[in-house]
Order: structure tokens, then sequence, then C-alpha cells
């Protein structure tokens, strides 16, 4: 959803999102960036029907909800006030904690600021769920440790170590969000089904030569297999972010 710019800094957010009404502008805006469009009869005039967070088509009388489909649905805490959540949340790297939240917005309960942040951030993790992009490094690596002495998917029995895909953007020379899932096995199906869930198509995948990832170009990823496997590394357990903390300063999730 294209959404129109969201304010620099304090004092700027202050002005731009003082009022209820002010807020609700921001939604419509988002909902519609080109303009309102009723989505019964398509006429571009609106009633705004501020205390019911509606706006309400001139020519139909039909009415749509700015809220609804947002984590804002049904809230009876003032718009304001989770804009002021949201700004504090996204702007602050350290994060917030819902005493902070309680505290800086001067809410009578704890648990309303509780739930705002609970909402928000599930809000923002889905955000970051987009599929990674761009270049991404792919490698499958053991998690729980070492058997020795047993190779490839005999290490699945007895479940001691755990085969896992990790999927890694890069981004100039650092590392970008990270994927990992759990292999059931080690066959093309199985990798091509699991990067297409987690890479967007035509994005360019670095992987080993390993015979399971024989299938990405078909999957529509430009694939460049790497000759340097470095799998016996891994296999004797060493951090599977070893690796590429060669390359660059080291891994941070996201997502
Ligand atoms: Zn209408």
């Amino acid at each position: 959803m294209p959404r129109p710019p969201f304010p620099a800094n304090v004092r700027q957010f202050q002005r731009q999102f003082a009022t209820e009404e002010a807020c609700q502008h921001y939604l419509a805006a988002c909902r519609w960036p080109d303009g309102f469009r009723c989505p019964r009869c398509e006429h571009e005039r609106a009633y705004t029907m501020v205390k019911q967070r509606r706006w309400k088509c001139v020519a139909c009388r039909h009415q749509v909800s700015l809220t609804a489909g947002t984590i804002l649905h049904n809230t009876k805490t003032p718009l304001t006030l989770w804009f002021w959540a949201a700004y504090l949340m996204t702007t602050d790297k350290r994060g917030v904690s819902a005493l902070l939240l309680q505290r800086q917005l001067g809410l009578r309960r704890y648990e309303t600021a509780w739930m705002m942040l609970h909402k928000l951030r599930r809000a923002m993790v889905n955000t970051a769920r987009e599929p990674l992009h761009g270049e991404v490094e792919i490698d499958d690596t053991w998690i729980g440790g070492p058997q020795p002495g047993i190779r490839g998917s005999r290490q699945l029995k007895g479940r001691r170590a755990v085969p896992v895909l990790v999927a890694v953007e890069r981004r100039g020379d650092r590392s970008g969000r990270v994927r990992m899932e759990v292999l059931p096995n080690f066959t093309a199906t199985t990798m091509a089904a699991i990067l297409k869930q987690n890479v967007a198509p035509g994005s360019t995948v670095y992987t080993d030569g390993l015979g399971g990832f024989a299938g990405l170009h078909a999957a529509g990823f430009k694939h460049i297999a790497l000759k340097q496997p470095l799998r016996p590394a891994l296999r004797k357990g060493a951090a599977w972010s070893c690796r590429w903390r060669t390359a660059r300063s080291g891994i941070s999730s996201t997502g």
C-alpha cells in the first residue's frame, strides 16, 4: 500500500497529527493515494464522519471505514495516541517498553499500552515478512550440533541435529534480512518450494554446488552456484554465521 510521506521529526509529527481528524486524513490518504473513490459507485467525493471514523459517499451514501483491515479497527483509544505510539516505536531503536509508552502517552492503564505495543509489533513484523529480494545467499546447515560419523540425510534419524536452510539478503558489504526454515529433506523440489516462499522471483541467489539447488533457475531465480562450499567446516559444528562473517560484520535479523 503506497503511503504518504511520514514526518521526519517530532515537531513535524506534532503539527501533522495533532487531532483525530488529521490522523484520519492520513489513513484516508493511505487507502486512496489518488483521492477518495467510492467502492460501490466510484464517486469521488465523500463526507467525513469523524466520530465513526468513516467516510460516506456523497452520491450513494455508502460508508467506508478508515480503519477496516488495520490494527486500528474498533479501537477505543484515540488515533492521536496510536500515531504517537507508532512514532515512538519506530524512531527509538532500543525498543519501547509498555511501561515507557504508558508514561509517555499518559495512559491510565498499563494494559492499554501493552496491547498497543503488541498490535504494532505484529503489524511491523508483517511488513518485514515481505519476501527477501535482490541478492540473496543461501546455504544449508545443521543446528543442534554435529553427530560424528553420520552423513547426509541419515542425520535426520533421531533428530539430534536439524538441517536448516538459511537465506540472507546482501546489502552492500553488510547483511540484510534473514530467513531460516527447517529442511525435511534436500531434494530440489523442497529447496525450490522453500525459496519460493521466502525469496521474491527474479532475485539472484548464491548457493554452493549442492545438487538440491539445481532446480532454482527453473523456479524463477537467477542462480549462481559457487564452487567453494566450506561444507566440512559447517559439518564440524562451526557457527553457521561464521561463513558470512568473513565478508561482512555479522548477521542481523529484522524479520
Ligand atoms: Zn458511492
